[in-house]
């Protein structure tokens, strides 16, 4: 279980200097084990910043990470993030096919299940990828084979940011079936941050709306979308 505690954090944060830099401000969240969450704001509101404060790239000025009941250090940060997947840094060595990134990469990775990723990729209809250099993959390819890896990581949390974007409604629903398996299967932990929140409502659990470099509500998946599990606009509250 991944818990924030009131994080906040400024770019450019100086001692005794006015500057009106984008800051994060008391951002509290709970990601639980086999639960969906999104993190839902408009461009600009701050969700990759605050996925890089989860993922351990920025630190906060105050507030702290706990990882199963234990604060987030600089020394335990490799040991985390072999539990923790984040899609977002680049993953793969380009000039290599995706088999031999896969033989590269997963060394690194106790866990990886190079027979699970082939199941993933066969999920996603991207088999056809393996053989293929990684720089020659489409947009939708490159989305569907990260994530497959990163899901054959059998992680305990993923932090996804804005993993629908760039890639056509045909991936789209593949992308999102590869979710919900391996939340069912592997009782991962999963947030994804989104300003489109349409696309994954059925599939959430818990929301956290962010405007502003604040989560403003947070809450059960009908409980800020509404019956109808989607369309309302929570912006427009
Ligand atoms: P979102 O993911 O919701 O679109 P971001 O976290 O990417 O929002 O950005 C929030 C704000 O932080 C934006 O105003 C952006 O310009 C600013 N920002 C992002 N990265 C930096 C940076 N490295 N230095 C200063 N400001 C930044």
């Amino acid at each position: 279980m991944l818990e924030a505690k009131k994080l906040n954090y400024r770019y450019g944060f100086k001692i005794g200097k006015e500057k009106d830099d984008f800051e994060i401000r008391d951002a509290s969240l709970l990601i639980e084990p086999g639960y969906v969450s999104c993190l839902l704001g408009k461009n600009g509101a701050g969700k990759t910043t605050l996925l890089s404060l989860l993922y351990g790239m920025l630190w906060p000025r105050t507030g702290e990470i706990l990882w199963n009941g234990t604060p987030l250090t600089k020394r335990n940060l490799t040991a985390f993030r072999r539990e923790v997947a984040y899609a977002g840094e680049s993953w793969c060595i380009d000039g290599l096919t995706v088999k031999q990134n896969v033989e590269t990469l997963s060394i690194f990775y106790p866990s990886f299940d190079k027979k699970y990723f082939e199941n993933l990729m066969h999920l996603a209809g991207a088999e056809g990828c393996m053989e293929k250099l990684v720089d020659t993959l489409s947009a939708g390819e490159r989305v569907k084979t990260e994530l497959s890896f990163l899901l054959a990581r059998r992680p305990k949390l993923l932090l996804l940011d804005e993993p629908l974007a760039n890639i056509d409604p045909v991936f789209k629903l593949d992308v999102l079936e590869l979710l919900q398996k391996t939340v069912a299967e592997n009782e991962t932990g999963i947030l994804i941050s989104t300003h489109l929140v349409d696309e994954i409502s059925d599939m959430v659990d818990y929301v956290h709306v962010m405007e502003n470099g604040s989560i403003v509500e947070s809450g059960s998946r009908f409980e800020v979308l509404g019956e109808e599990g989607g369309l309302r606009d929570v912006f427009a509250k």
